[in-house]
């Protein structure tokens, strides 16, 4: 049996809705076996991130080396990356694949707290970009990489732009962020040749935990599996809406997007 492989690079969150937890769950429901290098444990549930350990440049490489030498890897996710020698680290690591790689550049929370030392959006810029296959940036990540303040379809195309000229084949700007309060959310992914504009309901839901780490971890799960670029981002949007429209209460703040939709 060749089962599709997909290691996610990422950070723990222990109320189970965002980060590692998040991807392996998605990855489970999309029939790949999911793997993990943990780069930073959260203390965190509902209402926030309580505090932040991240883990020696040394544990992440060895994680690493163990799953890649032995069990060998059809597509790479990565996601919270907390510090300039640990996106250092982790694009050095990618530097040696030849998986197709997602980047979810991974900057604050939906609660406001930072996952990213702001000494490390350079090293994200200059060596993390450049090893993806896909980035998917939301528009707050958008503007924290770019400087660009985006806040219609034309600024996306801008925002595109921008965060192709770092070098990722292909971007996916994910506009669920975008000013005003239309009934669809629109996502643009380009390569800067092709456009593909992505639509899909916009859902009345608090619960809304998780979903950016839950498209990427789907995006490389289609990869994976031997899908295109567009091919894997559309399967993946259809997964997260799925999931965001059934995102549940759970404890006193946001709760998770859910897997068992
Ligand atoms: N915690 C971890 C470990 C994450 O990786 C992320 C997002 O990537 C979050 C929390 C934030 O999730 P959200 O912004 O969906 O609440």
């Amino acid at each position: 049996m060749s089962l599709p492989l997909v290691l996610t690079v990422a950070g723990s969150d222990s109320g189970g809705g965002a980060g590692i937890q998040a991807d392996l769950k998605t990855m489970l429901a999309l029939g790949v076996h999911g793997m993990s290098v943990l780069t930073a444990v959260t203390a965190q549930n509902s209402l926030g991130v309580h505090g932040v350990w991240e883990l020696p440049e040394e544990a992440v490489r060895a994680q690493y080396r163990a799953v890649v030498d032995d069990i060998g890897v059809h597509a790479v996710k990565t996601g919270m990356l907390a510090t300039a020698p640990l996106v250092e680290t982790v694009a050095e690591l990618l530097a040696g694949t030849d998986a197709p790689v997602v980047v979810d550049p991974v900057g604050v929370s939906k609660h406001g707290d930072p996952l990213l030392a702001a000494s490390a959006l350079e090293s994200v810029r200059t060596r993390l970009l450049p090893a993806a296959t896909v980035a998917t940036p939301n528009l707050d990540e958008v503007t924290q990489l770019t400087g660009i303040v985006v806040e219609d379809e034309d600024g996306m195309r801008r925002a595109a732009d921008a965060i192709l000229g770092h070098g990722p084949r292909w971007a996916l700007i994910k506009g669920g962020h975008l000013p005003g309060n239309a009934a669809e959310v629109v996502d643009l992914l380009t390569d800067g040749t092709e456009e593909h504009w992505l639509y899909a309901p916009r859902y009345d839901n608090r619960h809304t935990h998780g979903t950016g780490c839950t498209l990427a971890s789907a995006v490389a799960s289609g990869l994976a599996k031997g899908l295109s670029v567009p091919t894997a981002v559309r399967e993946a949007k259809a997964y997260v809406t799925g999931a965001l429209a059934a995102g549940f209460a759970l404890g006193r703040g946001i709760g998770p997007v859910d897997h068992g939709w």
